[in-house]
C-alpha cells in the first residue's frame, strides 16, 4: 500500500516504558490501541484513527507522534 497520503500515528516502542496504566490505550476514543507483544501498545486499526492526537498529548514519555508518510526521497 503505497498510496497512503495522510500522516500516521506512530508509537515508538523504544520510548515507551510502557506506563503502568497504558494511558494511550485508555484514552483513545476509537479503542484502537491495544496491548501487543512485549506488553507495549500497538495500534490495531490505522484506518479508524481520527488523528485526534489525544494519545500524543497524554503520553508521559512522548513516545507517540504523528508522522508524515516517508516517501522515497531518492
Ligand atoms: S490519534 Fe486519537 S484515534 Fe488515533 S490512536 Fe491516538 S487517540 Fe486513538
Ligand atoms: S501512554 Fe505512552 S508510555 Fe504509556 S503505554 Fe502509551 S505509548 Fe507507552
Amino acid at each position: 500500500m503505497m498510496h497512503e497520503q495522510s500522516p500516521k500515528i506512530i508509537i515508538n516502542s523504544s520510548k515507551c516504558p510502557p506506563c503502568k496504566t497504558l494511558i494511550c490505550a485508555g484514552v483513545c476514543p476509537m479503542g484502537i490501541i491495544e496491548l501487543g507483544e512485549n506488553q507495549k501498545p500497538v495500534i490495531i486499526d490505522y484506518s479508524s484513527c481520527t488523528k485526534c492526537a489525544v494519545c500524543i498529548s497524554l503520553c508521559p514519555s512522548k513516545a507517540i507522534t504523528l508522522e508524515e508518510k516517508k516517501i522515497n526521497e531518492k
